[in-house]
């Protein structure tokens, strides 16, 4: 197949539209496999950033937007309701942290951050805190590429261009002790001074619990989530988590801040939710903050969409129907197992694995054209990028598709 009307017209995510770096046409999926134009099967190493956690193309839930698609495809928001929309609720109630049970359902894991921020500030603004509209979040965090996002994800990080544009928040220094090592007080001390300077002035915290993702692929000490969760509430600031990486079991946990054993005020929650096939995210709040907001100044015209919500539906009916959790720690031992011999790699300056993720701090990355090349004769999708070579496989990859994941990534690490 000729790609060229790829080439000519479509632009591609974080590329340049006239000399885009190297795309492979995709014409199936199924499992933990993409399968390619000419009928090549690649291992997703990353199931398509993280959302296909129990792998591509599950008959139920492509069976559920099937089965919508035939009668419902979408109604608009305002004024209606659908079973789609309900049934998945009921599920989310038995799922979510108690009491966070009012849901905003977004288009998208960006809009979803959209919707926690303006939330927290509608809430301070209901309370009678009119001065209350600024965010603090982490050095290293990411929460999506709208202009509200951007500008509570990392400031030195890949949306630095925007800065003059962006409201400006405060960033605190990105979490030092290990997710597994001691904890420091001192760790907290950024955070901790950057809420007595300005806690008139915030509305939230925004954190990426336990794992901070996109911007840094790095796994933090729970004790961190615990005294945030405290300083907040001594000092009536919101707590966001977004657990749009983390939810679904990624890092062995149903929701990564059950390791804190901590409850945020919002919380957003996509990228798994609907298994890797239709974009649906959420901003769910607690009754606290839903309670004075008279209005909430927000409503896409798909939101709610029921494709999605179906999709949602089965993909939770899917996720507690088998022992995803035995399946995650098997993952997090067999990377553990095989990266740790990536250690002794020149180009490697650091291994991390928790739950299905594994992450290697490189130096370097190869350049497009020798990952492709590695990519194909691998037949691993992994897609290495600023200082990380890293794998979140499906929850259904098997051993042997784990070894070879783990070979590839050695493989590219070495190729620099
Ligand atoms: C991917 C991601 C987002 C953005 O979600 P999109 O669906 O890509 O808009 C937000 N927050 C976190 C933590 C993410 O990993």
């Amino acid at each position: 197949m000729d790609y060229a009307t790829d080439r000519a017209n479509i632009w591609h995510p974080y590329a340049s539209a006239v000399t885009p770096p190297p795309v492979l046409g995709a014409s199936a999926s199924d499992g933990a496999c993409i399968v390619l134009d000419d009928g090549t099967r690649l291992i997703d190493g990353i199931s398509s950033w993280w959302c296909a956690a129990h792998g591509h193309s599950s008959p139920a839930v492509v069976q559920a937007i099937q089965s919508q698609a035939s009668k419902l495809p979408h109604v608009m928001f305002a004024g209606f309701t659908h079973k789609p929309a309900m049934e998945l609720a009921e599920r989310l109630n038995q799922l979510m942290p108690s009491g966070l049970n009012r849901y905003f359902y977004a288009d998208s894991g960006s809009i979803a951050v959209e919707c926690a921020l303006k939330m927290a500030i509608q809430y301070q603004s209901a309370v009678g805190h009119l001065h209350r509209c600024r965010i603090a979040a982490l050095k290293g965090g990411y929460h999506g590429d709208t202009l509200g996002a951007m500008s509570v994800s990392d400031p030195g990080g890949m949306h630095r261009i925007f800065r003059g544009v962006l409201p400006e928040q405060f960033f605190a220094e990105r979490p030092a002790c290990r997710f597994d090592g001691d904890w420091a007080d001192a760790d907290f001390a950024s955070m901790e001074s950057l809420l007595d300077r300005h806690s008139d002035e915030l509305a939230a915290v925004i954190v990426e619990p336990i794992f901070q993702g996109a911007n840094a692929m790095w796994f933090y000490h729970p004790e961190y989530l615990r005294k945030l969760r405290a300083a907040c509430t001594e000092r009536g600031i919101l707590l966001i988590f977004d657990e749009i990486a983390t939810g679904f079991g990624r890092t062995g946990r149903l929701f990564a801040s059950e390791y804190a054993g901590v409850q945020p005020d919002i919380m957003t929650i996509g990228k798994a939710l609907t298994a890797g096939t239709i974009s649906l995210a959420v901003a769910a709040a607690s009754d606290r903050v839903a309670a004075p907001i008279q209005a909430f100044l927000h409503g896409p015209t798909f939101m709610a969409n029921p494709l999605a919500c179906a999709a949602a539906c089965a993909s939770l009916d899917l996720l507690s129907s088998y022992d995803w959790k035995s399946e995650v720690n098997r993952i997090e031992s067999r990377l553990k197992a095989n990266l740790a011999s990536c250690r002794t790699c020149a180009n490697v300056r650091d291994v991390r694995v928790l739950g299905a993720i594994g992450a290697l701090e490189v130096d370097r990355i190869p350049d497009p054209e020798t990952t492709r090349k590695i990519v194909l004769e691998t037949g691993v999708w992994l897609r290495p990028y600023d200082h990380f070579i890293y794998t979140m496989p499906p929850f259904v990859t098997d051993d042997a598709a784990l070894d070879r994941i783990a070979s590839a990534m050695r493989i590219l690490a070495d190729a620099v």
